[in-house]
């Protein structure tokens, strides 16, 4: 955040807190804006008229309930069109971008396939335009466009734009200075970042969880890769070299020779809670369980996490020795987010995060055996299901880059 006193910073600074305070309501009167942003109602009054000038802020009319002396106030809301943010995930097999308008609401998204991008310059070509495309199709122009968020696999210098070492198999090279190659295909653009893709969709959560936001929390997604992400008090945590938050590659099992990591080594948190990962320790433990349904399902390739949960919430004993093997790396996994972050919350989102009562439990139990610490009276540990987060690293993207206009005094 820019720390400079100057007049200009300060106003800068308080025309778009007024903007995030209203971004997070459908309408506010002034009294309301005043409090949350600890601004004198009259200075609020004059930061609303400059904003309405502006066309960034909206009169919609008197509300319902009445101030002190009878009054109805008068209303306010963001204008939607006032600017855009574009999110983009570049992954192996597909490329989306997400049009997102100054109240977050998504405006469009669009998608193309492409089987592990080879050469990077054609990907950046296609990928510009199909952001021009994007703006275009709303008959928007670069100017409308307040920030383009990048989101990338792999271990990413976000400052400097540049992709360190992509972990997944899109061979763009080491070193590559995908937001330098970006500004060139779109000069015309501004802010353009570049950024891992789990710190967006972690970044989504914020989206979804706005009492997050003044808080210290490490956000876990775990899919057929681990992503997270520390988010101080709504600002990303990165690191000295971008590897903060890339927990999926944290060595839980050194000697596990079973599935080799995506980054190579053998261990890692992401190559033992998979849903691949755990169909194969199940078969191994269903040798004891042979004639376990749920064990059969193992055997012949059918049976996937949501099944082992629901297997494990009703009482399977199979199940639930699964789950509680499982549940331990995730202990150890938590512990070492402890030791390295210290977050307040610790959040597990996405298909564990819906897992329901017995891998809750089974987790809070072998973080319980931890030494140090007790995570019921310390850092929270919350679990949240798919249904409730977001999904897309894209629309966190997009969500991001309007977050950082508004953020940084800096960039207006
Ligand atoms: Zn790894």
């Amino acid at each position: 955040m820019e720390t400079s006193r100057k007049p200009r910073n300060i106003k800068l600074h308080n025309e778009k807190l007024v903007i995030r305070i209203l971004s997070g309501a459908e309408s506010m009167p002034a009294s309301e804006i005043a409090a949350k942003a600890n601004l004198s109602i009259t200075s609020v009054m004059k930061i609303l008229v400059a904003l309405q000038n502006a066309k960034a802020v909206k009169s919609i009319g008197k509300g319902c309930s009445t101030e002190e002396g009878g009054k109805r106030p008068e209303l306010f809301a963001v204008n939607e069109e006032y600017l855009y943010s574009l999110g983009c995930l570049v992954d192996t097999a597909f490329l989306r971008i997400t049009l997102m308008d100054f109240r977050h609401n998504v405006v469009d998204t669009a998608e193309r396939s492409w089987d592990h991008p080879q050469n990077v310059e054609a990907a950046l070509d296609a990928l510009a335009g199909s952001i021009r495309k994007m703006v275009s199709d709303h008959g928007l122009t670069p100017e409308n466009i307040c920030g383009i968020a990048v989101g990338l696999n792999g271990i990413i210098d976000a400052d400097k734009g540049i992709l360190r070492h992509p972990v997944l198999d899109i061979p763009w090279g080491k070193n590559t200075p995908v937001g330098e190659m970006l500004h060139s295909r779109l000069h015309d653009f501004h802010h353009i970042r570049v950024d891992n893709t789990g710190r967006y969709l972690s970044y989504a959560l914020l989206l979804t969880h706005p009492e997050y936001a003044d808080k210290t929390v490490f956000s876990i997604f775990v899919g057929t890769h681990t992503v997270g992400c520390l988010l101080d008090k709504s600002e990303m945590q990165r690191g000295y070299n971008g590897f903060l938050g890339e927990v999926g590659h944290m060595t839980i099992l050194p000697g596990y020779r079973g599935r080799r990591c995506s980054c190579g080594s053998y261990g890692c948190f992401e190559s033992l809670v998979s849903d691949e990962a755990v169909a194969d320790q199940a078969k191994e433990i269903g040798k004891d369980w042979p004639d376990d349904p749920l064990c059969k399902a193992y055997c012949a390739g059918e049976a996937h996490l949501p099944d082992l949960f629901k297997a494990a919430n009703e009482g399977s004993e199979f199940a639930l020795t699964v789950v509680r093997k499982v549940a331990g790396y995730f202990a150890q996994l938590i512990r070492n987010v402890l030791l390295s972050c210290d977050p307040q919350i610790i959040v597990i989102n996405g298909v564990y995060g819906g897992a329901g009562e017995a891998f809750r439990n089974a987790v809070l139990d072998a973080v319980s055996d931890i030494a140090f610490f007790d995570i019921d009276t310390r850092t929270s540990l919350e679990f949240i299901s798919s249904e409730n987060v977001i999904t897309k690293a894209d629309i966190g993207a997009a969500f991001y880059a309007l977050e950082r206009y508004l953020r940084h005094t800096e960039e207006i």
